[in-house]
């Protein structure tokens, strides 16, 4: 199976399927970093203002050399910015910060549904979108029911739906609910955040290809059509994470790690419930 290197979301637009994620980078080590993965060959970069690290990507990104219809950036509306003017208010500082003059895709960061703002929000990043500040918008950690009411009420289906993802917690139903919808998963802690590489079926897998359990996961990401953001702050690991175009998981590799899900798996918030 030939990989593709970007995937078409619902409004036409295209997004590169492996990306760079930095929660958790320092603003003062993010401009290295990123650098290193433009060089490395990643041209999608996940940034959110509550990562405090928005002016260190834009600086990566103006040093960089490579132009801007090149490189996709994504940033996040945080939970107390959410409203429908605030939401206005928060894309524009983001936007100082990474010196753009829009990003690819907006997202609102979590439905945060104690707030009641996240239809607002929705409402607000369609205006975004229509005034050109974001290309495309979409959300993350959206459950099914906060996606239907954001459908119901405004008739525009988010591109994406960006959730955490791994072998370990797979999101089948909400997944089956994009596909439907035509919406793009996304999945963010896509390596589990290191926690599966002890694993005997994906070590087994690895060994087989001669390559790590880091780059298997990516690879089922991949092959499962899935939008993938790994994480690393180390150069070597930074390629590592790229190098995954040169090998195939076979369909029973596949299977073998489909079944690693379980239903206990989550690692990070439950959108449903956290109340930040
Ligand atoms: P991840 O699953 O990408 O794991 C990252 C960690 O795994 C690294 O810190 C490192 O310890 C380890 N690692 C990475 N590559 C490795 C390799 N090749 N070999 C060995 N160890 C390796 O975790 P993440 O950072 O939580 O998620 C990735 C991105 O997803 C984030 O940077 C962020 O952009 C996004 N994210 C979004 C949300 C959200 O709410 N939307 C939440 C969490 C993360």
């Amino acid at each position: 199976m030939k990989t593709p290197r970007t995937l078409k979301m619902n409004d036409g637009k295209e997004i590169p399927q492996l990306g760079y994620g930095v929660w958790q980078v320092a603003n003062d080590k993010a401009a290295q970093v990123v650098q290193h993965a433009i060089k490395t060959g990643y041209r999608s970069i996940d940034t959110a203002a509550i990562y405090q690290n928005e002016e260190g990507v834009g600086r990566a990104l103006a040093e960089s050399g490579v132009p801007r219809e090149e490189i996709f950036i994504t940033t996040k509306l945080w939970n107390s910015d959410q409203g429908a003017d605030q939401a206005l208010r928060a894309i524009e500082t983001s936007l100082n910060k990474l010196k753009l003059a829009d990003v690819n895709l907006y997202l609102i960061h979590w439905p945060a549904p104690h707030r009641e703002q996240y239809l607002p929000s929705w409402k607000a990043l369609i205006k975004i979108r229509e005034q050109g500040l974001a290309r495309s918008v979409g959300v993350s950690n959206f459950a099914v029911a906060h996606l239907q009411r954001l459908i119901d009420e405004t008739g525009i289906v988010p591109a994406v739906n960006q959730i955490e993802l791994h072998p370990w917690f797979q999101q089948r139903e909400l997944r089956a609910f994009h596909a439907r919808h035509g919406i793009l998963t996304e999945s963010w802690s896509p390596l589990a955040q290191g926690k599966m590489f002890g694993n005997k079926v994906l070590e087994g897998i690895a060994r087989a290809h001669g390559k790590s359990p880091a780059q298997v996961i990516i690879r089922w990401h991949l092959q499962s059509g899935l939008v993938v953001i790994p994480k690393s702050e180390t150069p070597a690991r930074i390629e590592e994470n790229f190098d995954v175009f040169d090998f195939e998981l076979s369909a029973a590799e596949m299977a073998a790690i489909d079944g690693l899900d379980d239903p206990k798996g989550r690692i990070g918030p439950n959108p449903e419930t956290a109340t930040f």
